[in-house]
């Protein structure tokens, strides 16, 4: 039986993670390739929020870390000081998106490898490392190579580093991805993994 995404909160579901990740600025994506791209999204979501995160610091140290307009107010409100004065401490402005600046490690990265900002900070930082490296890394090969049912089998290829909840993760995607193909599955909703209390860096 093949998994099953329809429904409203699916589709809310699609349409966020493809603004999010400026998949749709990439072209008419084939109808096969967004089937694939839910899946692979599914079990990127589902990893990333059964795996805990180990403090190891590794997604700090990405040098693209985009912080949307709403959290700038966010963030900046939780520091105390004026969004203007946010912008031109911590971050630049590239292809009329907001980054934070090329640090390395990012500004709000303690000794400790924790986030200094952890209530506010950005979705992309709530999204990793799984939907940040996995399911980014399947959607740039996918785009490249558009073809059906491509994406699935090769999901566990995408995790990339050696950080410790990578080795957690590879041991789990062959189960996640024979869970998705296998079962009626619900499709992971934007609330479970904005609250997932395991993803606290
Ligand atoms: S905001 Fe926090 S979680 Fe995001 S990169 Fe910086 S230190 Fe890491």
């Amino acid at each position: 039986m093949s998994p099953r995404r329809s429904g409203e909160s699916g589709r809310l579901m699609t349409q966020r993670y493809r603004d999010k990740y400026f998949i749709d600025s990439e072209g008419p994506l084939l109808p096969e390739t967004l089937k694939d791209l839910d899946m692979a999204y599914g079990v990127s979501a589902r990893i990333n929020q059964m795996v805990p995160c180990e403090s190891c610091g590794v997604c700090c140290h990405q040098k693209r870390i985009i912080v949307q307009d709403h959290e700038i107010a966010r963030i900046s409100e939780h520091l105390n000081i004026e969004r203007s004065s946010f912008c031109d401490e911590y971050l630049s402005r590239e292809d009329d998106k907001w980054f934070f600046s090329r640090t390395d490690p990012c500004h709000f990265l303690s000794r400790e490898n924790r986030c200094s900002i952890q209530d506010v900070k950005p979705e992309i930082c709530i999204d990793a490392p799984f939907l940040t490296t996995q399911f980014i890394g399947a959607v740039f090969y996918l785009l490249k190579y558009q073809r059906e049912g491509l994406i699935i089998p090769m999901l566990g290829n995408f995790i990339l580093d050696d950080s410790p909840c990578s080795r957690k993760a590879a041991r789990m995607v062959s189960e996640e991805i024979a869970m998705v193909l296998s079962r009626d599955v619900e499709p992971v909703t934007d609330g479970e993994f904005l609250n997932n209390p395991a993803k606290a860096v």
